[in-house]
């Protein structure tokens, strides 16, 4: 498939077009969830909300709109978001006496509550999470990998000391890989952000990076922790049991809606959408074939079968509508059904039908009494080859040996040439924010985290050649 930069992302708006998942609004960068969509939100949703609640965090709402003033109390956090805040400032009317912001994050917000409602050491930790949709007014956009509203899920807990703190950063962290991995099939890298890609607040921002088939970045998921930052801007103390009052640690997380783009990008072909199973909204598609009209039982044994997979639990759907079995064959690989069940009169008399694996070239028959099974199989297997072809196509374009910006100037120009994705670069660095800059200024390759495991350790600065702190992963990046 075309991996061009410009043709990457016109087939990416295609796919989602073609697949019906979204539909663009009157109002920039604001898009509409249609149903599939937002179904492969839910899957996500529930899987992440299940390892929430399994780790002790409940779910609360707080209001969207945030007094201006709260945004002025953490001087990091007014800095690194005010460019992107859209405000209302009238109701009914009149002039409001204070800007109310459209949440960008709820840090603030609950920062105030939590004043309130910790006390003592008895009303820690504080482990709470929120499904919302905040505001980030965005000059370039593209469907849910950056638009102007979005939905995530921000996490805030509040603890006693840093090490329980950073204990709960990194299991959230850890979290948001596992899904990440074992959900969407797609490979991430953990690590730590660099400081000037650092959440606005953060002493320490962790990452998950994720590369796409352009060979860009995408930040998965993000967990920071915030220290005595906000506890000192909004005064959350607590008495401890030696009776004296200290600062809460506190923490917050987030994945968003880009995972939806994220999937889209790392796994869909020429064909349109390649969902893995476990989110895709239409598992298995039945569709009958041959002159199916003259024989009444072609549509009773697939409506058998519907019933059977539905009881099952299988996310199934008979399309016996007027179109040609070749349109819908067309449509259903556009939608990223991950099997199709096809079964006409001559399946009929030889008790089978005929499967065709999404992300697979060739059909496989299958006699009807091993049906189920089969079905069943081929879920779980497809969903584990996604998760190893997007491993290995990450792999292949993960470069580690390039060691100086000449050497990573060259590949670049060597990639464009021979139309390779120039992927990642595995590469030291001393720690100063200038040589960080004077890549991202001569290739576009930003950091995207510092690896807990690295491949290997690299000695010398990518930039200035100094003995390197860090070894850190850099591309281009969404
Ligand atoms: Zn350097």
């Amino acid at each position: 498939m075309t991996i061009q930069q410009n043709e990457f992302t016109k087939w990416y708006i295609e796919t989602i077009q073609n697949a019906d998942l979204m539909d663009y609004t009157p109002v920039r960068g604001c898009i509409a969830f249609k149903p599939d969509g937002y179904e492969i939100w839910e899957h996500i949703q529930a899987e992440m909300d299940y390892h929430f609640k399994e780790t002790g965090h409940r779910n609360a709402y707080f209001p969207m709109l945030i007094p201006e003033s709260f945004f002025q109390k953490e001087k990091d956090h007014i800095e690194g978001f005010s460019p992107e805040l859209p405000w209302v400032t009238e109701a009914a009317g009149e002039q409001l006496e204070e800007r109310l912001a459209l949440r960008p994050t709820s840090e603030t917000m609950i920062g105030y509550l939590y004043s309130n409602w910790i006390k003592s050491y008895r009303d820690l930790p504080l482990l709470l999470n929120q499904w919302a949709n905040v505001f980030r007014w965005e000059k370039k956009t593209l469907p849910f990998i950056r638009t102007s509203e979005f939905l995530w899920q921000e996490g805030h807990t509040a603890h006693g000391d840093e090490e329980e703190a950073r204990h709960e950063t990194l299991q959230m962290l850890d979290i948001y890989k596992k899904v990440v991995e074992n959900l969407l099939a797609i490979p991430v890298f953990d690590g730590t952000k660099t400081e000037s890609e650092r959440f606005a607040g953060a002493i320490d921002t962790f990452s998950i990076e994720a590369m796409m088939k352009d060979g860009k970045a995408v930040q998965a998921g993000t967990s920071h922790y915030l220290g005595t930052k906000f506890a000192e801007a909004f005064n959350i103390k607590y008495l401890n049991k030696n009776n004296q009052h200290d600062y809460v640690h506190t923490t917050s997380w987030g994945t968003s809606t880009r995972l939806i783009g994220s999937v889209i990008m790392v796994h869909g072909d020429e064909r349109g959408l390649v969902l893995p199973p476990k989110i895709a909204p239409t598992q298995v598609v039945l569709i009958p074939v041959g002159p199916f009209k003259k024989h009444p039982e072609i549509l009773e044994k697939l409506d058998d079968l519907y019933k059977v997979l539905k009881a099952k639990g299988i996310r199934v759907k008979l399309d016996d509508s007027d179109l040609t079995p070749g349109f819908k064959f067309n449509k259903w690989e556009q939608k990223g059904a991950s099997l199709r069940v096809e079964f006409g009169p001559r399946d009929f008399q030889n008790n089978q039908v005929v499967i065709k694996i999404r992300d697979e070239e060739e059909k496989i028959t299958v006699a009807l009494d091993r049906f189920m099974d089969v079905i069943e199989e081929e879920l779980k297997v497809m969903q584990k080859r996604l998760l190893e072809k997007a491993r290995q196509f990450r792999d292949a374009n993960s470069h580690v040996t390039i060691d100086s910006l000449q050497q990573l100037q060259d590949h670049i120009t060597q990639s464009k040439a021979n139309k390779n994705i120039p992927g990642w670069i595995l590469a030291g660095w001393c720690g100063s924010n200038i040589c960080e800059q004077k890549v991202k200024d001569e290739t576009k390759f930003t950091s995207r985290n510092i690896p807990f495991n690295p491949p290997i350790k690299k000695s010398n600065c990518i930039y200035c050649g100094n003995e390197a702190k860090h070894t850190v992963w850099f591309a281009r990046a969404y």
